[in-house]
């Protein structure tokens, strides 16, 4: 009988999350195993890491169709990965060849991002959409888009790292080398520079206290949690971030013309604080907003599984 089961395996900066679940998954809870290994920042250990997950996925489910692999950075299309934010040691991975070879079947590999728009597009938020881009604000900003009902990955397997558009091009210094990237303002460490700026003027004491007193040690979920209390000064931190959010919306409407947004990344689960004010700034900064349907703007449903299942559903090679 042949399966119709697949693994997904998701690396990510500090975990790998391996999944196993149906072909025809709709729901997230149709997830068959699942097991977790801690990232290593080595070629030999991560692909030992990758290998053991799937040997432990099998254990418990002996027959699968597929094997996908999610991993942040440039990925090509034959699945080498060039570099990567999460695993700095390693450029030039072979990770379809080297891990295939391992476990002696075929891996699909794509970018962790693309595969969660993969995965929102077909079980989470942006189910019955075929317009689609997701945007990942964690630590940097990733990007996945779903054009015409097609998973679109451009010629080369780059498409979608949206974080390094420029907004501003005399702006603070990116990781990428160039300066005024969207993901310098747009994502968590985006958020808690904007917070950081303003706490040094005096303008966020309850947010500096929620964070211990050091203004140094503020971060994106100490600015959620004064602004959940109310606080003005961690709300006016978040209506900026959220016009920046705004800004690169807007540009990729320009672009790409989605039906729906889906935001996800550490942030979604602040989703509550952030939809009116991104909403309301896409507003204003879109180009003739009153003689066009705005996209839709959704927070992703599938949390840290995304990626997982995402590389789970992959195309198989
Ligand atoms: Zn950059």
């Amino acid at each position: 009988m042949t399966s119709h089961r697949r693994i997904g395996i998701d690396v990510g900066g500090t975990k790998c999350l391996g999944v196993v679940v149906d072909d025809g998954v709709n729901d997230p809870d149709d997830v068959v195993a699942e097991t977790r290994q801690p990232t290593p920042h080595d070629d030999e250990e991560l692909l030992d890491v990758l290998a053991g997950i799937v040997a432990e996925l099998l254990v418990e489910v002996p027959e699968v169709a597929s094997i996908g692999v999610g991993a942040p950075g440039l990925i090509t299309l034959d699945g080498v990965l060039r570099s990567s934010p999460n695993v700095p040691d390693v450029t030039d991975l072979d990770i379809a060849g080297r891990l295939g070879e391992r476990i002696g079947r075929p891996v699909a590999v794509g970018n962790d991002a693309t595969c969660a728009a993969l995965a929102e597009w077909r079980v989470g938020a942006g189910r019955g959409h075929d317009d689609l881009v997701m945007i990942t604000l964690g630590t940097g900003i990733g990007g996945g888009l779903v054009l015409g009902g097609r998973l679109v990955v451009g010629r080369n397997g780059f498409a979608g790292e949206f974080g390094h558009m420029v907004v501003d091009p005399y702006g603070p210094p990116c990781p990428c080398g160039r300066r005024g990237c969207w993901e310098r303002y747009a994502s968590g460490s985006g958020l808690a520079q904007l917070a950081r700026t303003a706490a040094v003027g005096g303008r966020l004491r309850r947010v500096v206290q929620v964070a211990g007193g050091d203004v140094a040690l503020v971060r994106g979920e100490h600015v959620q949690a004064a602004a959940e209390e109310g606080d003005e000064g961690a709300l006016a931190v978040i209506d900026e971030f959220a016009r920046w959010v705004a800004l690169g919306l807007v540009n990729l409407t320009n672009a790409l013309d989605p039906a729906v947004f889906v935001l996800g990344g550490g942030l979604a689960e602040g989703a509550h604080l952030y939809l009116d004010p991104i909403q309301r700034w896409f507003g204003e900064l879109l180009y003739a907003p009153d003689l066009r349907p705005h996209p839709a703007l959704r927070f992703a449903e599938l949390g840290e599984r995304a990626g997982a299942i995402g590389a789970a559903l992959l195309p198989a090679t």
